[in-house]
């Protein structure tokens, strides 16, 4: 074995040196634990707050499938037809509802006289157009 050049240290100074490594490894530790708290603090951020938004969501999107049920058939509206005082039916539900009045008949869900068209060609647009856009 060749001997190795250059300065040959003395124990102290190698036990300086490895007390100086050890201190930095130490310093190391800390950071790298400290940033694994960070990660799983910012993962339980992002968890919860994706499990409110998609609970969130899921309400909203109860209750505009909700809304676009028929109060009659409790169906989702087919033709939806709104009434003078707003309220929205199934076309045929509507009709069921007045056949034996001559078009006359009262909203189911606040009782106000309705009297319906010979003809309905015109529905409700807007309801339509949201349910075509939940299937
Ligand atoms: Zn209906
Ligand atoms: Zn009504």
């Amino acid at each position: 074995m060749e001997k190795q050049s250059g300065t040959i240290s003395t124990v102290a100074e190698e036990e300086e040196h490895s007390a100086i490594l050890q201190k930095e490894y130490e310093e190391v530790k800390r950071d790298l634990m400290q940033i694994s708290q960070q990660k799983s603090k910012m993962e339980e951020i992002y968890k919860s707050s994706r499990r409110r938004l998609v609970r969130e969501i899921k309400r909203k999107e109860n209750a505009v499938e909700s809304a676009l049920l028929c109060r009659i058939c409790y169906d989702k509206m087919v033709r939806p037809f709104t009434l003078p005082c707003q309220h929205t039916f199934c076309i045929e539900c509507i009709r069921k509802l007045s056949r034996n009045q001559e078009n006359y008949g009262l909203c189911p869900f606040c009782s106000k006289p309705f009297r319906l068209p010979q003809t309905v060609t015109e529905y409700n647009y807007v309801i339509e157009d949201i349910k075509s856009i939940f299937g």
